[in-house]
This record gives C-alpha cells, sequence and structure tokens, in this order.
C-alpha cells in the first residue's frame, strides 16, 4: 500500500516513521538518539553523512522566527524591559532548540519525502508491482 503525501506530513508532524507510521523513530532509551533505521520496516533514516543538518536549519529557523523575534518585537516597543527581555531571549535560545531536537529531524524526513516520496519502501514496491502486471 503506498503512502500519500498527507500521510507523510501527518506522520512527520507526530514523530512518526514516514515509511510505516511506527513510532520508532527515536530510541527509547536514548529519547535524543534516532535509531539508523527503522526497528519495523528497515527505512534507513539518515540517508548518507549530514543528511540531518536540515533539521538544524529548521531548529534554529523556527527557534528564530517563533520565538526570538517575537521577543525582540517585544522589547523594541517596550513592552519587555531590557532585563525581562534578555533573560527571556536567552532561556528561549537554549530551551527551545532542545524541545524542537526530535521534532526538527522528523520535520527533515517529512521534507524530504513530501518531495521525493517515491524514494519510501512502500511506495517503491507499489511501483515495481504495478510493473510486473506490465511484462
Ligand atoms: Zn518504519
Amino acid at each position: 500500500m503506498s503512502v500519500t503525501q498527507s500521510q507523510i506530513v501527518q506522520r512527520g508532524l507526530t514523530n512518526r516513521c514516514p515509511n510505516c507510521g511506527g513510532k520508532t523513530l527515536f530510541r527509547a532509551d536514548k529519547p535524543l538518539q534516532l535509531h539508523s533505521e527503522c526497528p519495523q520496516c528497515r527505512l534507513k533514516l539518515e540517508r548518507e553523512e549530514g543528511f540531518f543538518l536540515g533539521a538544524m536549519a529548521l531548529n534554529y529557523g523556527v527557534t528564530c522566527c517563533v520565538f526570538l523575534a517575537p521577543i525582540a518585537l517585544l522589547w523594541y516597543y517596550g513592552v519587555l524591559g531590557n532585563t525581562v527581555a534578555a533573560v527571556v531571549a536567552i532561556a528561549a535560545a537554549l530551551l527551545v532548540p532542545l524541545l524542537l531536537y526530535r521534532s526538527s529531524r522528523s520535520w527533515q524526513l517529512m521534507l524530504y519525502y513530501f518531495f521525493l516520496p517515491q524514494h519510501l519502501p512502500a511506495n517503491r514496491r507499489e511501483l515495481s508491482g504495478s510493473e510486473d502486471e506490465n511484462v
């Protein structure tokens, strides 16, 4: 059964394997460590060295745009004082990337397979099955 792009988005937003939908992306004993491949379907999660640099960029972008920019605007317009803005910004800069660590890796997988769904083994089997019918 092939995986649709909407399923890939749903699985990406809920930290699930894009191929089988299992809650198997991260190791149970080390919650911040990604499996090298999905234990259920054997999808290779880190496709190549540096594959998750995109996840770091996503994490950085979300931290800056969603959390730090509003704090800077509140400081700029005088809603937050200097000390409060600095403390909140430093706390957000330290905590938010840690909180988004797992999600950003899942988002990276989601984006990759959203644009290249034919790279999922579930979709490849579908394609090879249809090719067999034509032969
Ligand atoms: Zn899987």
